[in-house]
Order: structure tokens, then C-alpha cells, then sequence
């Protein structure tokens, strides 16, 4: 049965697929202890002058799951309806990420509550100078090292180095990712999230034996990963019927529908830096404007999440078409663990988003690797990497999923979790 309308708790979604695969593992009671909730958490409250001569105080995070297998990694992300649990669960998700594609870095996740449709260049800097200067001591290039994340851009990284290089008196650029290229930051960084995606996705339907130019797609969302997504799968000869993205004036998500297949370079020219489409200019451009929802009750063969949590949930999941044969899993926990017991009897092949969205964590790390040597590479040498890392933790993955006869997203968390829980026994910590 499939209950209806309940309210997610992200940090208790996390917890409940870890308390899963803890039953699989049989891993002892230190151990799930120590893994079920983040080692360290830092609160804090930022204070901003304003530009009207006001003070807005604004809450802030930084909490740090996992660092077994090395500094914590993960994103920083400003919402108006951040909370700390979606911050936690965020950062558990960072350390099972890290450790499926198995690079030398545990898990974190920071945010701060603000919406930064609302607020000017200067009050932004701001915001993100305050949040360094009340974790600079708890962050750095071997101790945890952040990223961007919905809503945060490479000037927002750009403004956090700076101040943390201030601080600390000395040129740090392993301390941040997702810094702006010649400011730091890697080639193919931007790229990274959507193209790791299509990476996966690729090698699913090849697993499946269907052609990509035989498969239609229906994407939700049109912020960073999406927009590289949807590019990377048409050159692979795949069309898109439609991208969902957030409008700022009615405050709802609109469905933009091509059946024909969108065309990502006409969408940009009408996007603004969130992602959010302009629906005049696009209904100009042919697109047929539906309710935001639609996006997931569209007969297509891939269905790819890429916008934020819980979007599918026990009240969505029936909607889903049965054509749809793999669902690709670009946000972070866009699927709750009750809709996850429909997929798993139906039988669907989903890329999980750990596994999925790992495109951008690997760039980044390839990023720190460049930082701290002060030594970059070329964009062919960072996507070629990219795309080995993706397809090696792919094939890892759906393999141990056939052998064992597993979920794929238990499969990817037996891998993560094990690598976890064995560097926390090498270590001596359990
Ligand atoms: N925010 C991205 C994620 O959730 C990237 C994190 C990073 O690059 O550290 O995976």
C-alpha cells in the first residue's frame, strides 16, 4: 500500500535506506552509531548591513558526516526553506557519495536560509564572507573543503577563498571547488554533474540494450545539472520532451513541453541564472507551458529528477508511465523510500543519486588535486577522467547489483557503505 501525503523528513529518508543497508551488512551497533548521524555540527548566525541600512541576521551550517577516508567534501546551499536536517541528510549523502566512486574524501554539507533571488552582489558577498569567517578554523583543504550547491555559484566560492585566504594569511585554493575558471577552478566543472549523469545513464540503457537515439526523456528541472544533462544525452542522439523549471513571479513550476525534442541553446537564451525559464518567451519559441508536475507522468523511457528532495513520494510515484524503463537520479534524495518499494517491485532500473550526480564531486575533487599542485589540466583530460570514474563505479555497481540480485540503490550503498564502515574499523574508531 502506498500511503499518501505524508510530510519527508530528508535526514529521516537517509536514515531509514542507511538502517537498510546496515541489515544487509550486518554491520555491529558502533558502527551503525557512528554512521547514522554526523560526526560534527557547526550552527551559527551571520549578520549582514544590509543595503537599505538594515541588519539581517541569517542562519548558516556546516555539518560534517564522515572523514574516515579523508576531508569532509560537499556543497554549501542557500534556500529560503533550508533546515538543518536537509543539511544533515545532505551531508550523509556526501560521504556514501565520495565513498561509491571511491575517492579519498568523506561527507559534508553547509547552507545558509536565504534567497538569493532577494538579495544584491554585495549582500551575497557578504553572506558568504560571514560564513567562512565563523568556520574558517573548522574548514580548509585537509579538513573539509566545500563546493557550490542549488542557488551557490563560483563567485560565491570565489568570495569564501578569499576570506578564508585572509584569515589564514596564506594562498589556499585546495580549500574550495567550483571556483571560477583562471580563478582556480577546474575546466569541465560546470559540466561535470550533468555529464557524469549522461555518463551513467549511457551505460544503463547499453546494459538494457536499448539505443539512446531510441529513447525520449522527460527532465524536472533546468538549473546547472539539467541544462548539461539534456545537452550530453542529444549528442548521444537522445531527445528531451520537456524541462520543468521554477518561476520566481507566480511562485509555481512550469512544464515546458517540445515533443519533438528542447533545444537546450534556445532554452538558455531564456533562462535566468537560477534556471528559471521566461513562459511567454518560451510559448514564443513552440514549447507548450503545463503545470510543473507534468514533467513525471510523460510516456518516455528516462525519467531524470534533477531539481531538489522528495519528488518522488508515495503520492507521485503512480503517476509515473509504464514506459519509463530507468530513472536517472540527478538531485540529491529526489525519491522517498516508500516510492522506492513501488519502483523496486516494478522493477525499475534506477541510477541512484549518489551514484548518479557523483559527476560533480569527482570534478571537484580533480579540481583539489589541481589546486593543490597549482597545476591544470586540460578540459579533454579532466572530462576523459571524469567519464572512466563515472563508467568504473557504474559497472561496479550494476554488476554486484545482478550478482547479488540487489536494487541498484542498495547495490551502490552496500559498495559506499562498506568502504566507509572499513576505513572507520582500519582507523580503530569501532
Ligand atoms: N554540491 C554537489 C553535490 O551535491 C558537489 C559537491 C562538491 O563538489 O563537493 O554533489
Amino acid at each position: 500500500m502506498v500511503s499518501t501525503s505524508k510530510a519527508y523528513n530528508s535526514f529521516e529518508v537517509t536514515q531509514i535506506q542507511f538502517d537498510r543497508i546496515a541489515d544487509i551488512l550486518n554491520l555491529d551497533a558502533a558502527t551503525r552509531d557512528l554512521l547514522r548521524v554526523p560526526m560534527r555540527e557547526y550552527h551559527f548566525s551571520i549578520p549582514v548591513h544590509m543595503d537599505d541600512g538594515r541588519v539581517n541576521v541569517f542562519r548558516g551550517f556546516r555539518i560534517q558526516h564522515n572523514d574516515a577516508r579523508g576531508p569532509c567534501k560537499g556543497g554549501i546551499r542557500f534556500h529560503p526553506q533550508e533546515t538543518v536536517d536537509t543539511v544533515r541528510a545532505l551531508a550523509m549523502l556526501m560521504t556514501w557519495k565520495c565513498a561509491v566512486v571511491d575517492i579519498p574524501l568523506g561527507g559534508s554539507k553547509g547552507g545558509v536560509i536565504c534567497d538569493p533571488h532577494n538579495l544584491s552582489a554585495r549582500e551575497q558577498e557578504l553572506i558568504c564572507r560571514g560564513w567562512v569567517r565563523q568556520v574558517a578554523r573548522n574548514v580548509g583543504p585537509t579538513i573539509d573543503v566545500p563546493a557550490p550547491d542549488v542557488m551557490t555559484t563560483p563567485q560565491h566560492m570565489l568570495w569564501m577563498l578569499d576570506e578564508w585566504e585572509a584569515i589564514h594569511g596564506e594562498k589556499g585554493p585546495g580549500f574550495i571547488t567550483g571556483k571560477p575558471v583562471g580563478s582556480g577552478g577546474s575546466l569541465g566543472r560546470t559540466e561535470a554533474t550533468g555529464f557524469g549523469l549522461i555518463f551513467t545513464l549511457r551505460e544503463a540503457l547499453r546494459e538494457l540494450g536499448v539505443k539512446v537515439s531510441d529513447t525520449l526523456a522527460s527532465v524536472q528541472g533546468f538549473g546547472n545539472v539539467a541544462q548539461y544533462a539534456v545537452r550530453l544525452y542529444r549528442q548521444l542522439g537522445g531527445t528531451v520532451i520537456g524541462v520543468s523549471s521554477w518561476d520566481q513571479v507566480d511562485k509555481v513550476s512550469y512544464f515546458f513541453r517540445k515533443l519533438d525534442g528542447v533545444d537546450p541553446d534556445t532554452l538558455l537564451k531564456i533562462t535566468d541564472r537560477f534556471g528559471g525559464i521566461d513562459k511567454d518567451k518560451a510559448r514564443g519559441e513552440g514549447y507548450e507551458v503545463l503545470p510543473g508536475d507534468a514533467w513525471i507522468e510523460q510516456e518516455v523511457d528516462v525519467l531524470v529528477p534533477a531539481a531538489l528532495e522528495n519528488q518522488i513520494n508515495g503520492d507521485t510515484v503512480p503517476r509515473i508511465h509504464q514506459r519509463v524503463k530507468v530513472l536517472a537520479e540527478g538531485a540529491n534524495g529526489p525519491t522517498t523510500p516508500d516510492a522506492d518499494t513501488v519502483l523496486r517491485d516494478r522493477g525499475m532500473f534506477v541510477i541512484p543519486d549518489f551514484l548518479g550526480n557523483a559527476g560533480g564531486v569527482t570534478c571537484s575533487y580533480f579540481e583539489q588535486v589541481q589546486s593543490n599542485t597549482n597545476y591544470y589540466w586540460d578540459k579533454d583530460e579532466v572530462l576523459g577522467k571524469l567519464d572512466l570514474k563515472m563508467t568504473s563505479a557504474f559497472l561496479a555497481v550494476s554488476e554486484l547489483a545482478r550478482r547479488e540480485k540487489l536494487f541498484m540503490r542498495d547495490a551502490a550503498y552496500v559498495i559506499a557503505v562498506s568502504r566507509v564502515a572499513k576505513a572507520c574499523k582500519d582507523r580503530g574508531w569501532v
